[in-house]
């Protein structure tokens, strides 16, 4: 991962706020109490906000368990010294058992033949690996179909050097009150299938369902771990019901940009690819060193905000690659060099993931996730 204040990059950076990280880390903590474990989900280069930088954080706050996607999201964390339990959510390749064994990273499994491989593995090292069985309960993605659960067990019996240490599920809407019936129902089929479990002898000491949604909407979810991913990252707005009433979670990124141009586009002038934007007055136009490369997304094109000089400044024309332009015209004093946010917080103005989202119809979490590695990130912590 990038990260450098090197003043001989260009300006274009996003900043993250490891302690805004650490407080919402403890707002969930809080909320579920002291005899829930939290599992912060770290996937995918922690949401974009940097996987290394916020686990250490969270090491220091006293998380224990960490979860990715894949085995290589594992490494990456092992390579840079975190030595916390991590659990790979989405299974592991068939070439990736011997890696979860040597890197000591907890594979959730959902097929007979991973569970024997690990099992080979675990032999040949003289090792028991802990594994994690997902249990699909409505969801229709990963997972032994709850229904299968029985054969399943049977069928990956006797494997000496494997202990089966969670259960886990994983719900389809929880965000969504119109599908409250099917996320009753998904609790009802994991606790039927805790029962299954123990009923065949195993005592899986971790047993856990919720994901962000579900922390703050669905108490009777909690079982004895939880998965928050994007209220860790203070994005909730647009993936939660209304009813939830407005937690204590703060956004930790924020993204900026400096102008390295302007130019006055005289009346009738176009500017930009595809000829989206005529200035109908003597403009000011301000080009920034940012574009859909960075995961500044082209559907924001003519519709976006930015903020500059403590006011807000239209995107104008198309995003391209590179570069973005902007209408400063009113912006009183502006000059080539100004700090420009694209997302975040300054003063009474903000603009959220979540806004930026709506614009271009996706989730806040494919935004801040699509802020691409050609975009520097900038750590800020007070402690
Ligand atoms: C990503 C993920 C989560 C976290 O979901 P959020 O909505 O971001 O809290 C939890 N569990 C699993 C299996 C996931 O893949």
């Amino acid at each position: 991962m990038a990260n450098s204040n090197s003043e001989t990059q260009r300006p274009t950076w996003a900043e993250i706020n490891l302690d805004n990280l650490a407080n919402n880390f403890n707002t969930i903590r809080n909320r579920v109490g002291p005899n829930i474990t939290v599992m912060p989900m770290l996937k995918a280069n922690a949401y974009g906000h940097g996987a290394v930088q916020c686990a250490r954080r969270l090491s220091a706050e006293g998380a224990n368990w960490f979860g990715v996607a894949l085995p290589e999201e594992g490494v990456e964390l092992r390579e840079a010294g975190i030595a916390q339990q991590i659990l790979c959510l989405g299974g592991f390749w068939q070439e990736q058992a011997d890696i979860c064994i040597q890197r000591g990273l907890t594979p959730v499994v959902f097929r007979v033949d991973m569970v024997d491989q690990l099992n080979q593995f675990a032999l040949a090292a003289g090792r028991v690996v802990n594994v994690h069985i997902k249990v699909d309960t409505g969801m229709g993605r990963l997972g032994v179909r709850f229904d299968q659960l029985g054969e399943f067990l049977l069928a990956i019996e006797n494997r000496s050097n494997i202990w089966i240490d969670g259960l886990l599920t994983h719900f389809a809407a929880a965000d969504d009150s119109a599908c409250q019936p099917l996320t009753l129902l998904q609790i009802q089929r994991f606790n039927d299938a805790v029962e299954l479990l123990r009923q065949r002898g195993h005592r899986p000491t971790h047993l856990h369902l919720a994901n962000s949604a579900a922390i703050f909407g669905q108490r009777d979810a909690w079982g004895n771990m939880v998965r928050p991913g994007g209220s860790l990252y203070g994005l909730w707005r647009d993936v939660w019901p209304l009813s939830i009433r407005e937690p204590d979670l703060e956004p930790i990124m924020s993204l900026h940009s400096r102008i390295i141009l302007l130019k006055r586009v005289p009346p009738g002038e176009t500017i930009g690819y595809g000829c989206t934007f005529e200035a109908s007055r003597p403009s000011l136009i301000a080009t920034l060193p940012i574009g859909y490369h960075d995961g500044y997304i082209r559907g924001l094109s003519n519709r976006a905000h930015v903020v500059v000089r403590g006011t807000y400044a239209p995107v104008v024309g198309r995003v391209s690659m590179d570069f973005t332009l902007i209408d400063v015209t009113d912006v009183a004093g502006v000059e080539v060099g100004d700090p420009v946010m694209l997302l975040g917080r300054s003063g009474d103005l903000s603009i959220t993931a979540e806004d930026l989202a709506r614009i271009v119809g996706t989730i806040s979490y494919e935004v801040t996730c699509g802020i691409s590695n050609r975009v520097p990130r900038h750590f800020k912590s007070k402690t």
